[in-house]
């Protein structure tokens, strides 16, 4: 791809439809403002310009109306449940330089590649918190981390089986690859594409990647493009909120959005909001876009009006009470329990403890899952849409019809009865059990209900990996 075909980040759209947002909500009448909000209330989405308007508003009757109206759209595409993943580090070798990371090529510390038996150690440890999806993480070095290494560390991962532990998906955020590359992941059965922008904005971008292959905009900006030509169905954006202004960012990462959604009739699985974190070597101070807490409540609830459709996902980035907020505000998956180190799992893998961030939320899966019941929520460890070929254009058009209630509430219901039967404390075992009584109950179809019923009783007698 060349560079026009990045036109579709269109810097100059962007920054004129903020200064008329910026203009025109001095005087705009609240009425009006609320009106934007309504329609979204209605699960049909923001257009760039009422985006912008929202971001700018200031009025606190206007953002009581923002969380009020992200929190029913949560509850009406995604129900109270929330998706547990963690990530894995495979390897700490980089070749850029981005500023803002503990990875990059001019820290010096010990970096380390996990050998395929110390990626078993570390699968084995992390399918003993029960988790069931990962989020493979490495630093971009062609000689240390190949994508033949890639396909053996999947493959390996897919093969490891720890008691009655199983990792059912891994989704893959490693750098910009060609379309093979791409290709040859698909053929691994990876879950999701991820790749972050980390700012859609050319100048602060070529600021933070110096050198390396990340400093191509162009070639980065398109990876997601060439890993759905390669048949990934489900790709993640994301910004690393804090490089630049977060206006800019949102429209821009809607821009991105709308762009997959023409080309390929189906637009993003999902979108990270990663907030900046200290890190080996860097100081926050240098970072002049910071995104306060109260801006960031504001970015993801009005992520969640304007791609209703989208999952969001909040990392350990943020701290647990922030967190907890968060998830009324639009967030479906979220990570628990993670380490950013290379070997952070399992002591006997651990070379270093060098991480590529400092993450804020320490709640173990048991902890957090704890907490989302007592909030009312519902764990889920799910990971059916993608082995049952529910992806891409198949899964949001089920989301966009409602038919996903049918399977991912009964879904979540059989995946959190797992966790409570496997891995679940003592102490939180019962409230788990209370929990998912009232999230049958609100299971309506009755012959799902009966299903569901008829397997969580198999899954009692010892059965496993029973969903719809
Ligand atoms: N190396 C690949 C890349 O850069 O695309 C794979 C992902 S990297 C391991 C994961 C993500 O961590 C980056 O995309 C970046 O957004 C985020 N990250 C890096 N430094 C960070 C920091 N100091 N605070 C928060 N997130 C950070
Ligand atoms: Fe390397 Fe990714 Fe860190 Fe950049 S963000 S230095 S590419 S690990």
């Amino acid at each position: 791809m060349f560079e026009s075909e990045t036109a579709f980040i269109d810097e100059n759209r962007i920054h004129t439809i903020l200064t008329t947002a910026q203009r025109d909500i001095q005087s705009m009448p609240r009425e009006a403002i609320l009106h934007i909000i309504e329609k979204a209330r209605q699960a049909q989405g923001l257009s760039l310009e009422e985006t912008a308007i929202l971001l700018f508003s200031e009025d606190p009757a206007v953002l009581a109306e923002i969380f009020s109206a992200a929190h029913a759209i949560k509850e009406a595409i995604y129900g109270r449940r929330l998706v547990f993943f963690a990530p894995l580090y495979l390897s700490s070798y980089c070749i850029n330089n981005c500023l803002y990371c503990g990875y990059r090529r001019d820290n010096h510390f010990t970096r380390h590649r996990l050998s395929l038996s110390e990626i078993a150690q570390e699968v084995t440890a992390l399918e003993a918190m029960g988790h069931k999806r990962l989020a493979l993480e490495c630093g971009e070095d062609p000689r240390e981390c190949t994508m033949d290494y890639l396909e053996e560390a999947i493959a390996t991962i897919y093969g490891v089986r720890h008691e009655r532990g199983s990792i059912r998906r891994v989704n893959v955020n490693i750098a910009a690859t060609t379309e093979e590359n791409y290709r040859r992941l698909k053929a691994a059965k990876i879950g999701t594409y991820i790749l972050f922008q980390e700012t859609y904005h050319r100048p602060t971008y070529a600021k933070m990647h110096p050198v390396g292959p990340k400093a191509g905009y162009d070639w980065h900006t398109t990876a997601h493009h060439r890993a759905m030509r390669a048949g990934i169905d489900d790709v993640g954006l994301g910004v690393l909120f804090g490089l630049y202004d977060f206006r800019f960012e949102i429209l821009a990462l809607l821009q991105h959005a709308q762009e997959l959604e023409r080309s390929f009739g189906v637009g993003p699985h999902t979108l990270s909001v990663p907030r900046l974190r200290p890190a080996p070597g860097i100081n926050l101070i240098d970072f002049p876009h910071l995104v306060s807490d109260h801006d960031f409540k504001r970015i993801v609830a009005i992520l969640r009006l304007a791609v209703p459709y989208t999952g969001l996902i909040i990392s350990t980035r943020e701290e647990s009470s922030l967190r907890n907020e968060l998830l009324a505000l639009g967030i479906s998956q979220l990570s628990a329990g993670s380490s950013t180190d290379v070997g952070g799992y399992a002591s006997a893998s651990r070379a270093s403890s060098s991480p590529q961030f400092s993450v804020e939320d320490h709640r173990s899966p048991d902890e957090m899952a704890a907490d989302l019941c007592r909030f009312g929520y519902l764990p889920s460890f799910c990971t059916a849409c993608y082995r049952q070929g529910r992806t891409g254009d198949r899964f949001m058009t089920l989301a966009k019809t409602g038919e996903i209630q049918n399977t991912c509430q009964p879904n979540a219901i059989l995946t959190f009865k797992e966790y409570l039967l496997d891995y679940a404390s003592p102490d939180v075992r019962p409230l788990g059990e209370r929990t998912l009584q009232a999230h049958l109950e609100q299971i309506k179809n009755p012959t799902i209900r009966a299903l569901t019923l008829e397997r969580l009783a198999r899954l009692e007698q010892g059965e496993r990996d029973l969903y719809f």
